[in-house]
Formats: structure tokens, sequence, C-alpha cells
């Protein structure tokens, strides 16, 4: 007898025919003999609508709380649960749903992006040496007082890999609508070939450059604990991608695959003085407006002014620009900004890119010969990444991709 825990994402739990076939899958691993936790989503959309919906209510000059947008944005799991472990006993079968806050999970109190500090799975261990199957929603938690707060979106991937660490569960596995994780999204790059396995590290990277497949938190927490698990799909039995620890053999690979990110921006601070103090100036209301930037360059200066760049979620454009206005009068006079949306980020990661030569030379030339042009470069040990106009990310995907002997046979 294993102890597993399932996640099933929003699309597969999307329709209540889907929400049978969820509870037939889990059904089918219990009555095999094994103990199953299955951690689901809100059902496909349904997060998205309940965003909507906060907004329609507050109106354009009035942003919800925060505390109250986790109090909704929970119910999108606490409905399918529910809905779960009906569908199950239904089947025949025993099982009951808890919420985040009755399973134990605790975290910090920020709200909409909280950090699980604890888990105490005493209910989770009850409920199932009592024969039940536990349906456990995913992406929620509460606070030491009891406060209830989400998990940042995609957060039910992490759920799953925390409460796998918690209960020290023999196997996890994250059932979603694709068969595992592929060289690059299926839906863009048609040839993209489904992965066996994948390190930590790799998938890191991939899900923190737009490779939504996994929320990239889930993985660094799975990093951090060891927790091995796999990707598969929810509607077919073929086997997934195991993500691990990396081996030996990884190294010999170059390039794992490709990813893409689009709804990017870009703001440029031109004509700033080269000492110290100016990006501090730059960053630090950025930050305070509370959004996250991505690649920064500046120009080395050969006269002693040089210009900023930074990228980040076009979603968070207006907030920067509003944040750096009082700013450009105080890094000098001819200081200006420009603001521009329609970017996206092209990255490729591999780990046997620390060993190998000429990978970005290889990328660059690959895109040059498809008339793609980079606007910014950044790179780290495992990874380069370029920003390109995003109406040709998908023709520059395509092309690496295959540059890299990437496709599928
Ligand atoms: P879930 O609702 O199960 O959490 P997500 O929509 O979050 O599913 O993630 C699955 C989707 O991720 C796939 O449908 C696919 O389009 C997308 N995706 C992007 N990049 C990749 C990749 N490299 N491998 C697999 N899927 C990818
Ligand atoms: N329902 C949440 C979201 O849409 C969490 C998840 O699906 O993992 O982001
Ligand atoms: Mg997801």
């Amino acid at each position: 007898m294993s102890l597993i825990v399932q996640k099933y994402g929003g699309t597969s739990v999307g329709t209540a025919e889907r929400i049978r076939n969820v509870a037939e899958r889990i059904l089918d691993y219990h009555r095999q003999g094994h103990q199953v936790v299955a951690v689901v989503s809100a059902m496909a959309g349904v997060t998205n609508r309940l965003i909507e919906l906060a907004s329609d209510v507050t109106g354009p000059d009035h942003t919800p709380t925060e505390r109250e947008m986790d109090v909704l944005l929970a119910t999108g799991e606490q409905t399918t649960i529910a809905l779960t472990a009906m569908a199950i006993n239904a089947m025949g079968g025993k099982a009951v749903s808890l919420t985040g806050a009755q399973a134990g999970i605790e975290t910090d109190g920020v709200h909409t992006k909280a950090r699980i500090s604890n888990i105490t799975p005493s209910e989770v261990h009850r409920f199932l040496d009592e024969g039940n199957i536990v349906i456990l929603a995913g992406f929620q938690g509460r606070t030491p007082e009891g406060r209830i707060t989400t998990l940042g979106r995609g957060g039910s991937d992490l759920t799953a890999i925390a409460m796998a660490a918690a209960i020290d569960a023999d196997l996890c596995q994250i059932f979603t609508d694709v068969d595992g994780v592929y060289t690059c999204d299926p839906r863009v790059v048609p040839v993209a070939k489904k992965l066996d396995e994948i390190s930590y590290d790799e998938l890191l990277e991939m899900a923190s450059s737009g490779t939504k497949v996994m929320q990239s938190r889930s993985v660094e927490f799975a990093k951090k604990f060891g927790v091995r698990f796999e990707v598969r799909s929810s509607l077919n039995d073929n086997p997934g991608t195991l993500v691990r620890e990396e081996t030996m053999s990884m190294e010999s690979v170059v390039i794992r695959g490709v990813s893409l990110e689009r709804d990017q921006a870009k703001v440029t601070i031109t004509g700033v003085g080269d000492h110290p103090g100016t990006a501090s100036k730059i960053f630090g209301p950025v930050a305070g407006a509370n959004v996250i930037i991505d690649m920064i360059v500046q120009n080395v200066s050969k006269t002693g002014i040089t210009d900023i760049s930074f990228t980040l979620n076009k979603a968070d454009l207006a907030k920067a620009e509003t944040a750096l206005k009082p700013v450009l009068a105080e890094l000098g006079e001819s200081v200006t900004m420009e603001a521009e949306d329609g970017i996206a980020k092209l990255s490729v990661v591999g780990i046997g890119m620390r060993s190998h030569a000429g990978v970005a030379a290889q990328m660059f030339e690959t895109l040059s010969a498809a008339g793609v042009n980079i606007q910014m470069i950044s790179t780290s040990e495992i990874k380069i990444t370029v920003t390109v106009s995003e109406d040709q990310i998908e023709t520059a995907a395509q092309a690496v991709h295959d540059a890299f002997g990437l496709a599928k046979a």
C-alpha cells in the first residue's frame, strides 16, 4: 500500500463530466489499495471570473482589499472539493473534502501570494486512517490568526507538493491536460516532444520564464524538500514526465526546453547620470509600488550619461509609470522615460549549457535567420533569455526549437 498525493488542475475538473472522470480515476487508485489525497483546483475559468466579478462590484476607481480577495478566490476550490467528494461517494467510494485551513496548511499573512509556513496534517491522517479518500482544496491556507489566504496563481501545484512533503507521500502526481512537460508549449510548437524526465533546476527556470505547466514556487519547494513528482495527463494513461534532482546523464543534453512569455512591457529611462544612487532612485519607487520587475539592462557609459531599461508584466506598466514620474525630475533635466508593451520573452534552458560553449551564438544566429530582432538579452548559468516583439514570438520559438534539434522524430 502506498500513500499517494495527486493534483488535478482546472481543465481536468472543468465540467461535471470531467469531475466524474477524475472521481473514477481517484477511486481506481484507492481500490488498488492505495491511500489517496487528491488536491483539486477551481473549475477552469472560475478563478478568472471571480477576479472580474470583484472589479465589477468595486468599479475602476477602487481595488478590493486583498483580505476579501482571498475570501472570494478560495471559494473556487471549495466548490470543487465538495463536488469531487460527492461524485466519489455517489460511485460507492468514501471521500471527505477538506479546505486548506481544515487540512492544517498555515501561511504567512501576505494575501493573494501567501507562503506556506507550516503544515499540521493531523486531520488528513485521521481521515486517511479511517479509510477515506481525502479531497483537498488547492491554492489556499490560513494565517495563524485564522484569516483565509491564497498561494498565488497556479498555487494548487504548491498545495500538492507541500502536502506530499508534509505527509511523506510515496508518490506525488500532477495531473493536467497535457501528457507531461514538453520541450516547448505544444500549443505553440506542435512538434514539441514530451520529456521523460527533467531536473528541478531546469523546470524551475522554465516555469519562471513562462512555462505555465507548473507554478514556479511549487518547483522551488519540491527542490528544497526533495519531492520527486510526475506530471501527466488526467485524460489518458500515458507515462508522464518525472521531475527530480539532476543526474550525470542529464548534462549531456545541452538544451532541455524553450519557454515563452507574452504580455511583457519595457521601460527605458534615458540620459541618467552614471554615478552611485541612480539605480536605487529608479528601482526603489517601482518596488514600493509592488511591481515585480524582470530583466534589467544598463548601458556602459562613455560620457557619464547612460540608459537603464527593464521589463515587467504589461499589467503593471501603468503602476510603474505612475511611480516613476515624480522621480524623473530628481534624476536630472534631460532624463526621459519611454514605455512600450507588445513585447515577449523567449528563453532556452538546459543544465548542459554549463559545459557547452556557443549556445548563445547559435540562438542569436537562428533568430537572425528567421528575421527576428533581439531587443534585450540576459543569461544565467542554465538559461539564455531574449526579448522580441510579441507578434514574432511564435516564429522565434519555432525556429529556436528547431535549431536545437528538440522536435520529435
Ligand atoms: P492545470 O489547469 O492542470 O494546472 P495549466 O493550464 O496550468 O494546467 O498547465 C497546462 C498547460 O501548460 C498546457 O495546456 C500547456 O498549454 C501549457 N504549457 C506551456 N508550456 C508547456 C510545456 N513546456 N509543456 C507542457 N505544457 C506546457
Ligand atoms: N485556481 C487557481 C488559479 O487559477 C489555482 C490553481 O488553479 O492552481 O490560479
Ligand atoms: Mg496550473
